[in-house]
Formats: structure tokens, C-alpha cells, sequence
């Protein structure tokens, strides 16, 4: 495959890193991300198997490096063994965003295609709390399957949602996880998304995350890479760390780095932006995608249009872009 030039937008940000929304269904109902009613996109507009890896393998042509799965659920999708085993193929990072429910099912074929890189997505440690916010049981093949993954040493990180009166009493709890367990812990600024009930009063900033941490704790700054999103911190003598992802109070967007490719084949320059742009039509016509999603990098905006706005504007439920 040769080649071209990167995808670099008008603010000289360079575009190699791909989340693809591989299913827009899940097995779980997290509050935070799948509404009451949630709007499907009907079958007939959905990717098939064929067309979803011939968008990545287009964006790997324009110099994408790595590619995170993502849903909804990314383990429900009925092949998503084909698109890992296919994707392992093409030397590019893999990665994944999984609720964890059935991370067991697949370690052995995650390690076969090099896929070390995990998120799992865990907004409490209490059993019951967990069932409300996520509608589902399932807490304790969570935890177990997180176990399993660290046992296999994956790159593990674990993704909490902090939402005020929620689980905001929770963050030393998770910060204590950290003590003997090579473990990452983030905390996500609740984020406004279609259906999600977000307002500002729910949302707990970072700043005010790493107060409530730093009253039980020492904490020392920690390490972030060139395109990280997460800020790092950790508490001396613990073997793991813990982070917070402060999109809302404290944007990370001059060094973005990502792209969204939805279910539908729909491309997405920003998480935030209600612009999308569908690369499956051209595709079924037949059309060179090039100048498309050049184009779609060039409009993306220097940085969001700040927590207000967005939750002013209609985007899409979380459940349909995958984080
Ligand atoms: S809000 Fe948009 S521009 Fe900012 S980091 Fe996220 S995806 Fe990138």
C-alpha cells in the first residue's frame, strides 16, 4: 500500500489515529450514553463487513497508524472476529473500547492479532450502583474480566464517567485500586451528547476531581504522550496511576490527532462537531473517497465550541460514536 500524504488540517494537527464505531447496538444501557429511545440507523444504511474495512483500509492509505474499535459494544458485533483477524493484516496499532462483559470470549484471539491495547469502561466499583447506572447486570464479569486481561499483562485502562451525586464519591476508591495493581484509572468529564440529560451541575471539572483526590492523597504529575488526551498523575510508591480526560474544562483539542468513523460510513473531523460527512454513499458509487475526507479535515475547527454551545446543539447519542 503506498503512501500519500498525511491528513493535516488548517491548524497543522497531523490525523493518523482512527476510532471506528464498529456496531451502534450494545449490551448495556449506560445512562451517560444510550437515551430512552435511542434513534437506529436502519440496516440498508449501515456498513456491511466489506465496505467497514474498505473505509479503514482508506484511511490506512492516508496515513492512519492506529485504529480503535469502538461501538456501542464493540464484542457484540456477530464478526467482529473477521475485522480483527483482517485488521491485524495491515500493521497498523489496534486497540479497543469494550464494556468488558465479553472480554473473556476473546482474550485468546485479541493477543493472536496483537490487540494489547484495551479500555475498559467501569464507572463504579459498587455492584448495585452499577446496575443503575447501566441498567444490566453484569458487575462481576466486569471486574472479572479485568482481572483476566491484567493476568495476560494488556495495556489496561480502565474508563470511569464522573458524574456529580453519581459516583463522585468513588474517585478515592478507584485511586486505592491503583495501589498494587499496573493499572491506568481515568476519569471523564461527563460530556453533553444526544439523550444524555447533561447539564453543567452534573459535569464535575477536573480541577474539582483532583481536589477531592488530593485531600486523601499525595498525588505527583505523571507523564502524558504527544497526543494524549488524558492528564496523568499518580500517587508515589503505587504501582499504577490514575487520570482525568478534561474535554469539557480543560481542552486537550490543539493536540487532536483523531478521527471518527461511524456505523454508517459517516466520517465525524471532530467528537463534538454536528457536521458528518457519509463516505458510504461515494463508496457504493464507486467515487474516490480521497478528496472527501481531505476536505472534511481541512473544515475541522481549531478546537470544540466550548461545553455551552455543544450542549446547545444537536450531535448524536454517545452510543452511536463511540467515544
Ligand atoms: S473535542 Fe474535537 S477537536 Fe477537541 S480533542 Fe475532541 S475530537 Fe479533537
Amino acid at each position: 500500500m503506498n503512501m500519500k500524504k498525511p491528513l493535516v488540517d488548517e491548524h497543522g494537527r497531523v490525523h493518523d489515529y482512527l476510532r471506528v464505531s464498529i456496531i451502534e447496538k450494545c449490551n448495556l444501557r449506560c445512562r451517560y450514553c444510550m437515551p430512552e429511545d435511542p434513534e437506529w440507523t436502519p440496516k440498508e444504511d449501515l456498513c456491511t463487513t466489506d465496505e467497514l474495512l474498505e473505509l479503514v483500509d482508506t484511511f490506512i492509505s492516508l496515513g492512519v497508524k492506529k485504529v480503535r474499535l469502538t461501538g456501542g459494544e464493540p464484542l457484540v458485533r456477530h464478526d467482529v472476529d473477521i475485522i480483527l483477524k483482517t485488521l491485524a493484516e495491515r500493521g497498523v496499532e489496534l486497540a479497543m473500547t469494550t464494556n468488558g462483559i465479553l472480554v473473556d470470549q476473546y482474550i485468546a484471539l485479541f493477543e493472536k492479532c496483537g490487540l494489547n491495547r484495551i479500555n475498559v469502561s467501569l464507572d463504579t466499583l459498587k455492584p448495585n450502583r452499577f446496575e443503575m447506572m447501566t441498567r444490566r447486570t453484569g458487575f462481576e464479569k466486569v471486574r472479572a474480566n479485568i482481572n483476566k486481561l491484567l493476568e495476560r499483562e494488556f495495556e489496561l485502562k480502565v474508563n470511569a464517567v464522573i458524574m456529580r451525586g453519581v459516583n463522585d464519591d468513588e474517585l478515592t476508591d478507584f485511586v486505592e485500586w491503583t495501589r498494587d495493581i499496573p493499572l491506568t484509572v481515568r476519569f471523564i468529564e461527563f460530556m453533553p451528547f444526544d439523550g444524555n440529560r447533561w447539564d453543567d451541575n452534573s459535569m464535575v471539572p477536573m480541577a474539582e476531581i483532583k481536589d477531592k483526590i488530593a485531600d486523601k492523597f499525595m498525588i505527583l504529575r505523571g507523564k502524558d504522550g504527544p497526543n494524549d488526551t488524558t492528564k496523568h498523575y499518580r500517587v508515589p510508591g503505587y504501582k499504577g496511576q490514575f487520570g482525568i480526560i478534561s474535554s469539557m474544562s480543560e481542552h486537550f483539542c490543539g493536540s487532536c490527532n483523531r478521527i471518527r468513523l461511524l456505523a454508517n460510513g459517516s466520517m465525524k473531523n471532530c467528537l463534538f462537531s454536528n457536521d458528518e460527512v457519509s463516505l458510504l454513499q461515494p463508496l457504493r458509487q464507486g467515487e474516490d473517497l480521497e478528496p472527501i475526507i481531505r476536505d472534511t479535515i481541512l473544515e475541522k475547527k481549531p478546537s470544540h465550541a466550548g461545553r455551552f454551545r455543544i450542549a446547545e446543539e444537536k450531535n448524536r447519542s454517545m452510543v452511536t460514536i463511540g467515544g
